[in-house]
């Protein structure tokens, strides 16, 4: 964090202790959320999260702040809406203003198999209680005046669904205001402390290595974002889990207001208007897996291509920026929460393209489970057991544009 930022909040930076009840490897979101939950739901504070740099440089920090329910399977609905509420009372519940805006979200069809597809996806997102309904070319221009119909004559709007409580949230305040609530609890906070190794009394692992020492744990949890593979080797766990880079860019100020977030089921990229009036545009991850943190030229001009086929305006903006996060995704799209068959190492993975919505729930749930000894009926059907049980939560509809 840089010296600004620390003077908006109240951090208190401790020395690291030899030893934690919780050691939490992985200062994002989900480290974070986990932490402070543990405190203010378990009575738990004698717990660290180490962070290899500083706290939100993963991908809590990089997203594009998207937080929606609309998911493809009923457990996942369930699962993202009720993070989605926890979002909405967030900023009252910390005291820190995360600048959460319920926008709505209109995923795009443009053929009649899309439209199908969008229409099952409102059934069964109002069944499972994501407010979600079918809107026609219409209702859609009255929601966005500035969207060209005709999509550039090649990619005609036929309809959308339309997820009415989809928001968003400035995504390094929430990894802020979880870690000024853990930390004023008495959780540490270690910046710049890589977790090097894995330390294990035969079956179960009691603690991890850093390069100023040993800590010993009675838990571990890894929330390491893009590196949990690498994270989990050293407990001997090997997971159905590939590393993809995931990019994003941001225009200059749109004058204009610019009202639901817009995603695209055949162009595969979303947008939406940032609080400074920026477009900010994304697109699903690289196809290749990787580590790299490059961003491409291809990437910026087939996706600011496409947005101006939806929305011309996009041609007369500059582009002011470009990045790239790393992003675990599962064999099935869906998160891995839980327990390992490694005593003492539990994780959170899987994230995605999709994650950032997940940190109040999959933090609050990963508490509980730490806490109890026992996997929350919410996070049963994520746990890792799943791919040996022939039990696959496949959904595409992950990715935010499926
Ligand atoms: C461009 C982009 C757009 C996205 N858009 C959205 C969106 O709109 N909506 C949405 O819901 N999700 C989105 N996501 C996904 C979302 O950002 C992630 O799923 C989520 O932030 C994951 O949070 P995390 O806490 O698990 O991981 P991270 O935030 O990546 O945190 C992991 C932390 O672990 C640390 N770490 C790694 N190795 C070690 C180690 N050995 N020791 C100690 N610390 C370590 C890292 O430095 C990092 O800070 C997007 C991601 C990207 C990249």
């Amino acid at each position: 964090m840089n010296e600004f930022v620390e003077t908006l909040l109240e951090l208190t930076w401790h020395e690291p202790k030899s030893s934690y009840d919780v050691v939490i490897i992985g200062g994002g979101g989900h480290g974070l959320a986990t932490a402070y939950y543990l405190a203010t739901q378990h009575g738990i504070t004698n717990v660290a999260v180490l962070e290899a740099d500083y706290i939100g440089s993963g991908n809590s920090g990089r997203n594009t702040t998207i937080i929606r329910a609309n998911y493809g399977i009923p457990e996942s609905i369930r699962f993202y809406q009720h993070s989605l509420d926890l979002y909405s009372t967030l900023e009252q519940e910390t005291g820190c203003w995360i600048m959460h805006a319920t926008k709505g979200l209109l995923w795009l069809a443009h053929t009649e198999s899309a439209m199908r597809n969008e229409r099952a996806r409102a059934m069964l997102n109002t069944a499972c209680g994501a407010e979600t309904v079918l809107v026609d070319p219409t209702e859609i221009k009255a929601l966005v005046p500035q969207l060209d119909l005709s999509g550039g004559g090649r990619y005609p709007v036929l309809g959308a669904s339309y997820h009415i409580p989809a928001s968003t949230a400035r995504h390094d305040r929430v990894v802020w205001a979880y870690a000024q609530g853990a930390m004023q609890r008495g959780v540490h906070v270690l910046q710049n402390t890589p977790v090097t190794g894995l330390i294990r009394d035969g079956d179960r692992v009691v603690g991890v290595r850093t390069a100023t020492g040993d800590i010993s744990a009675g838990v571990v949890m890894s929330a390491v974002g893009g590196n949990v593979s690498q994270i989990a080797a050293h407990a001997g766990v090997r997971l159905p889990v590939r590393t993809h880079p995931l990019q994003a860019f941001v225009t200059n100020g749109y004058a204009q207001g610019f009202g639901p977030i817009i995603s695209d089921t055949e162009l595969l990229c979303y947008i939406s208007q940032t609080a400074r009036g920026q477009m900010l545009i994304g697109h699903e991850y690289d196809r290749e897996t990787s580590y790299s943190l490059q961003s491409s030229f291809q990437f910026l001009q087939a996706n600011a291509i496409k947005m101006s086929y939806l929305l011309p305006f996009v041609r007369d903006l500059k582009i002011l920026r470009q990045w790239t996060g790393r992003c675990d995704v599962s064999a099935d799209f869906s998160p891995i929460m839980g327990f390992t068959d490694v005593d003492g190492f539990v994780i959170t993975t899987g994230w995605g393209t999709w994650g950032f919505k997940a940190i109040p729930a999959g933090g609050e749930a990963m508490a509980e489970l730490i806490a109890t000894g026992r996997t929350p009926e919410l996070i049963e059907p994520f746990a890792l057991s799943r791919f040996a049980a022939d039990h696959a939560m496949a959904d595409q509809g992950s990715t935010g544009t499926r």
